[in-house]
């Protein structure tokens, strides 16, 4: 069996990236039909990263350390330095911690689901140390200190899109009706109202798309990889990667690295709102979202969590929550979970296809 070492690893990260910022090779590309037998391929190769990633050539470990480091594994301190290839006990906790995190098997080895959610698109928004809570089903974060808006009820927040930080290919009156619905969606659930306007200087939350270096400490790195970050109450800056191929529909946007503007609207107004990342898969709070995939509904962790910083909306009704919850979970969205799950593999084998053609 071929095998692969952790410098192919590293190479894999970078090709991939490489790979993701090609739009020729992502148009090109369509969504196959990848027998059992190919996935298990798949499976198999990553697996002998894990069996291999302790040997003597361990040039992957910095990048992986710079992953962690970025989001919220490993401390910024200087004392702790991520180039020391290393696979030392900082290093380990961070795996654990992240699969913790993310709700994976927490094994600390660099298998297969940890390194595909690794690789995955994600939120800029570090991960939080998660809090354990009295109730032993949660797992919605606060940010550090509970920030939450504090405003006379009934709370108002306002919201103005930037004129000079925007994207041209979608229509403007669609993107603002992405942007009403994601809000629609939390203004369900807690007794707040979101009101567009459009006074930027004076609005509560200011949305706009950015490239690379914006000016506040947390550049954007191009086509996949970070999508958007936001702030924490009561700061209100949402910022998109404006170098990510958006899409409101994907009957229309054919490329395969598109990625869902509603979806990560409604995330990251959870982070505006005072929410952290959940480490529940179906949570729209989770931080990863492949491309092409769509998260549009709240799940009962993401509606606790904000319940608990604001209460709850006296319209909501927990019954029908919990009727959508069920049925997002069942046959509705098998179909597009298939396509998508079958999309990133073919992405990752596509990498895979490279580094054994070197
Ligand atoms: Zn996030
Ligand atoms: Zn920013």
């Amino acid at each position: 069996m071929l095998l692969l070492s952790t410098k192919h690893l590293s190479l894999l990260i970078i090709i991939f990236v490489i790979a993701s910022q090609s739009s020729c090779l992502a148009a090109a590309r369509s969504v196959p039909d990848l027998t059992s037998k190919q996935s298990h391929d798949i499976a198999n190769k990553w697996r002998d990263i894990d069996d291999n990633f302790h040997s003597s050539q361990r040039g992957s470990i910095p990048e992986l350390k710079k992953y962690f480091r970025r989001f919220g594994y490993l401390p910024l301190q200087d004392h702790y330095n991520v180039s020391d290839d290393t696979f030392d006990e900082p290093f380990k906790s961070a795996i654990l911690n992240f699969q913790t995190k993310l709700g994976l098997p927490v094994n600390g080895k660099l298998d297969f689901d940890t390194v595909s959610l690794i690789m995955a698109p994600r939120c800029g928004v570090p991960d939080s140390e998660t809090t354990h809570s009295m109730h032993a089903r949660q797992s919605y974060v606060f940010f550090p200190g509970k920030p939450r808006w504090a405003r006379d009820a009934p709370m108002k927040l306002t919201y103005a899109f930037s004129k000079d930080n925007f994207i041209d290919y979608l229509n403007i009156s669609d993107i603002k009706a992405v942007f009403k619905r994601a809000f629609a969606k939390w203004a369900s659930v807690i007794p707040v109202s979101f009101v567009e306007t459009d006074d930027y200087g004076f609005a509560d939350i200011t949305i706009g798309f950015y490239s690379g270096d914006h000016g506040d400490g947390e550049p954007f790195d191009g086509v996949l990889g970070v999508l958007a970050h936001s702030f924490t109450p009561e700061n209100g800056r949402f910022h998109l990667d404006a170098a990510e191929r958006w899409a409101i529909d994907f009957r229309s946007e054919k490329s395969a690295v598109a990625v869902d503007l509603e979806s990560v609207a409604i995330h990251e107004i959870g982070h505006l709102l005072g929410l952290s990342h959940s480490s529940v898969k179906g949570a729209v709070m989770y931080p990863t979202l492949k491309p092409r995939d769509k998260k549009l509904d709240l799940s009962l962790d993401d509606v606790n969590g904000v319940q608990a910083l604001y209460g709850s909306n006296p319209n909501f009704s927990i019954s029908s929550l919990l009727e959508s919850d069920i049925s997002a979970n069942q046959a509705v969205d098998l179909t597009r979970i298939r396509s998508s799950s079958l999309l990133w593999a073919t992405l990752i084998l596509d990498v895979l296809s490279i580094i054994f053609c070197m």
